[in-house]
């Protein structure tokens, strides 16, 4: 092979790869796009509306600007207050596996950031969620309403109470994790309706867990191991 011919072998081979991988320079709409090709549909997201949705969410307007050019990598990001947002993948597989309506009301224990929050919001009819701790509760409101959500929610206090005046929910997502499922939230849950949680008593790893009621009682499907904060609060009294 001339030299000529070998360097345009190697021109070609360099210029395939780079389609998958994010360069400091790249925009977020580009990352976004590729975190959705790679860490999503790569890993079996299937949902068109969850990856549509995922594809457009500002997930670099909910962590600090000071981690914006990490915002699409696909892990866990701080917060503040020693808490996290979730990885988009464990994101987009607990919204799948809700199976949700565009006229469901869904609770969400563990507000965070916002952004599990805003991207049911944009596939649902009302999102209510609750935040323990106040400082977190106050930033995620804020961003929200900035951002022009009117179907969310916040509430500051203990989401293991649930939010009994708006049930009951067509669907519940815990996103701290639990040895058990909060009694009152199962009350709160719809007939046929769908519970996801990290449930496990370790704070290394759980098993993400869906409930489905039927006639009262929970069906118990466990999907995959993952890695949340801790629930506070009631939960802990009840070991
Ligand atoms: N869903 C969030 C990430 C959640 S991290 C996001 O999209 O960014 C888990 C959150 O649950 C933390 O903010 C933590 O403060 C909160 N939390 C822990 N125990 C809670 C409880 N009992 N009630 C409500 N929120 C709780």
């Amino acid at each position: 092979m001339t030299n000529r011919k070998m360097f345009h072998l190697l021109l070609m081979a360099f210029s395939l790869l780079p389609a998958f991988l994010a360069y400091p320079g790249d925009s977020d709409d580009k990352r976004r796009l590729l975190m959705v090709e790679h860490d999503l549909k790569g890993r079996g997201i299937r949902d068109k509306k969850v990856l549509e949705v995922m594809g457009k969410m500002p997930r670099h307007l909910f962590v600090d600007a000071s981690l914006r050019d990490k915002a699409y990598e696909d892990y866990p990001l701080p917060i503040g207050e020693g808490q996290t947002i979730s990885q988009p993948y464990v994101v987009a597989l607990m919204t799948e596996a809700l199976r949700l309506k565009p006229t469901d009301r869904v609770l969400e224990l563990g507000t965070g950031s916002g952004y599990q929050a805003a991207v049911l919001a944009e596939l649902v009819k009302d999102v209510y969620t609750i935040e323990i701790r106040k400082g977190l509760a106050e930033k995620a409101e804020n961003r929200l309403k900035e951002l022009g959500y009117r179907n969310i929610r916040v509430k500051y206090g203990d989401g293991y109470f649930g939010w009994e005046d708006q049930s009951p929910f067509d669907a519940i997502i815990i996103t701290a994790s639990a040895n058990h499922i909060p009694p009152p939230l199962i009350k709160q849950l719809k007939d046929n309706g769908r519970l996801i949680i990290p449930l496990g008593s370790t704070v290394y790893f759980q098993t993400l867990t869906l409930a489905v009621k039927k006639k009262g009682e929970l069906d118990l499907e466990q999907i995959t191991s993952v890695a949340f904060v801790p629930m506070i609060g009631e939960v802990q009294k009840k070991r």
